[in-house]
C-alpha cells in the first residue's frame, strides 16, 4: 500500500513547510506590520482546514483502520494540551532563558508537524494532501511567531532570523524524514492508531492554538478567513468522495 509516491508527496510537503516557514521569518524581518496582519488571516484559514479535515476525513479513515483510533486521538489531544501548557506559561516572561525554553517548545512542535506528514501520507495520499495544505499555510504564522519570541528574548534581528530558521523551519522536514521509515513499517491497524493520535493533535492545533491566538488580534475579516478554510477543505473532500 505504501508506494514510492507516498514518500515523494510527503517530501514535497515537508520541504514546502520549511520554505513557507522561512517566508514567514523573512516577511516579519522585512515588514513587521504586514507580516502580522497576514499571520492572523493565514492562522484563521489554516484553522478552518485543520478542524475540518480531521473531523470529516482523517478520523473516519483512522477508525476504518482501527476501531480504537478515538482513544489514540484523545491521547494526542491531551499530549498537546500538557506540552503546550508549559510553553504558554513560559512565553509570557521576556528573558533570554524563557525565550530559549519557548524556542525549544516551538522546535519540538515543528518536529511533530513533520511526524504528522509521515503519518498522514502513509495513511493515504489524500489524507496527507488535505492535512498538509492546512499545515503548510500555518507554517507562515509559525515563522512569524518564532522570530517574535527570539526578538523578545533579546536576539538581534539577523541572529533571530537565522536561529528561527534552524529551530522552526528545518525541524519539520527533519521530523518527517526521521519518522517515515518507522511509520512505513506499521501495519494498517497500528497506522489507524497513529492517525487517530494525529487527529487529536490537529484538532488541538486548530481549536486551541491557532484560533485563540488569531482571536487575540481580532481582525474584521478573520472569521471569513476561518470559514474559507472550512469551505476549501469541504470542497476538496466532497469532490474526492463523489
Ligand atoms: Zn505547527
Amino acid at each position: 500500500m505504501i508506494s514510492d509516491n507516498t514518500f515523494i508527496w510527503m517530501a514535497v510537503f515537508a520541504v514546502s513547510s520549511a520554505i513557507v516557514n522561512g517566508l514567514g521569518i523573512y516577511a516579519i524581518y522585512k515588514n513587521k506590520s504586514w507580516a502580522e496582519k497576514a499571520k492572523t488571516y493565514l492562522m484563521c484559514f489554516a484553522a478552518g482546514m485543520l478542524i475540518s479535515v480531521p473531523l470529516v476525513f482523517a478520523f473516519p479513515n483512522a477508525v476504518e483502520k482501527n476501531f480504537y483510533a478515538g482513544f489514540a486521538g484523545l491521547v494526542g489531544f491531551l499530549f498537546m494540551f500538557f506540552s503546550n501548557n508549559v510553553i504558554k506559561h513560559r512565553t509570557r516572561q521576556q528573558s533570554l532563558a524563557f525565550g530559549i525554553t519557548a524556542a525549544e517548545g516551538i522546535g519540538i512542535h515543528s518536529f511533530v508537524d513533520g511526524v504528522i506528514y509521515a503519518v498522514t501520507f502513509s495513511a493515504s495520499i489524500l489524507v496527507g494532501f488535505l492535512s498538509g495544505l492546512g499545515l503548510v499555510i500555518h507554517e507562515f504564522a509559525e515563522g512569524v511567531i518564532i522570530f517574535s519570541v527570539l526578538i523578545k528574548a533579546g536576539f538581534k534581528k539577523k541572529k533571530a532570523a537565522l536561529c528561527a530558521f534552524f529551530i522552526a523551519s528545518l525541524t519539520t522536514p527533519l521530523g518527517a524524514f526521521i519518522a517515515y521509515p518507522f511509520v512505513s513499517m506499521l501495519d494498517s491497524s497500528l497506522l489507524g492508531l497513529a492517525l487517530g493520535f494525529v487527529v487529536g493533535v490537529l484538532i488541538y492545533i486548530s481549536a486551541s492554538h491557532l484560533l485563540p491566538e488569531a482571536r487575540e488580534h481580532e481582525k474584521e475579516h478573520s472569521k471569513w478567513a476561518f470559514l474559507a478554510g472550512v469551505a476549501l477543505a469541504l470542497v476538496i473532500v466532497l469532490t474526492k468522495m463523489a
